[in-house]
């Protein structure tokens, strides 16, 4: 797996740097607290994070009477980090009970990277020397299978398919029946991201984790949010969040934004950990998400 470090310094320490430079003047008066407001919110942290931050770390160099950079550093750093929440589970959950395999559904709009993730998820896996079965539930897009499908020939795992426009519930069903027949340790499924409507996703998806569930239970179910698409992401954590029980989230394509503070906004929206990012257009590029590399990053 890709260090986040090494591959968040590059794209990503606008934000850190850019608040690193202002805590770095000789006097912090209300124009300079304006600017690190706006900093944190053109990064995406969000307006609730981003007043709690700044509160916070005013009150805290005024107290302790912090007047040089590298202490304002550090108050930042810890600042930063308590928004991240370093005491989130987040581990993926995909050990499974009774003989059955764990269940991962991967869901999300399309086009933000589920299919990959779910690729690379496999890959990981596989590496763990866990034996993986793909269902590709994505019935609606035929490339979605053929992408599958080629996953599976590339890390070593069975793929379950249906018809083009088949229903997404009994590829779901199939997969983890396979799943159990095989003896396999996680299925992991990709899911249709079709938002027509609140309702028809409702359905879609509430349908496919019920007829799952009639053989073995769902361990986690990954919401996919693309970070380069802002508030639309955060509309979209919102609506899969009514829809089903989210459990943790991806973020993909932080490589491709300086707005690394969605990952405390989305954090916020759902109440569930960011678990991974993605990284990159590579099958590597997929790495657990953690906090402190990650504020690190941000910092520089
Ligand atoms: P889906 O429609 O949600 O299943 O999306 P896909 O998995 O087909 O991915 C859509 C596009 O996003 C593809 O071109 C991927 O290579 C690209 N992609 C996925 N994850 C990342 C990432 O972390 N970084 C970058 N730069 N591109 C990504």
């Amino acid at each position: 797996l890709v260090r986040l470090r090494a591959r968040l310094a590059r794209s990503n320490s606008t934000l850190g740097q850019g608040l690193l430079a202002i805590l770095g003047r000789s006097t912090l008066d209300e124009d300079a607290w304006t600017e690190i407001e706006e900093t944190l919110l053109a990064a995406d942290v969000g307006v609730g994070p981003t007043t709690e931050l700044v509160d916070r770390l005013r009150t805290r160099l005024r107290v302790e009477g912090v007047h040089d950079p590298a202490a304002a550093r550090v108050a930042l750093r810890e600042e930063l980090l308590a928004l991240v929440d370093p005491s989130l589970d987040r581990s993926l959950r995909s050990t499974g009970a009774d003989g059955r395999p764990g269940v991962v559904l991967v869901v999300g709009v399309n086009g933000t990277g589920k299919t990959t993730t779910v690729g690379r998820l496999a890959r990981v896996l596989v590496a763990e020397e866990r034996t993986v079965v793909l269902g590709a539930a994505d019935t609606f897009r035929a490339a979605a299978a053929d992408q599958l499908q080629t996953w599976g020939e590339r890390v070593g795992a069975g793929v379950v398919r249906g018809p083009e426009g088949g229903d997404p519930a009994s590829v779901g069903f199939e997969a983890v029946q396979r799943g159990i027949a095989d003896g396999a340790d996680v299925v992991l499924v990709d899911t249709a991201g079709r938002l027509h409507t609140k309702a028809g996703l409702m359905d879609e998806l509430g349908k496919v984790k019920r007829v799952i569930e009639k053989q073995a239970p769902v361990t986690e179910v990954l919401l996919v949010i693309d970070a380069t698409t802002g508030q639309n992401g955060l509309t979209q954590a919102r609506v899969f969040g009514e829809v089903t029980d989210v459990t943790g989230i991806v973020l993909t394509k932080l490589d491709g934004t300086a707005r690394g503070g969605i990952v405390v906004a989305v954090q916020r929206e759902l109440g569930v950990p960011v678990k991974y990012v993605g990284l990159g257009e590579g099958p590597d590029d997929l790495a657990p998400f953690d906090a402190e590399e990650f504020v690190d990053a941000l910092l520089g």
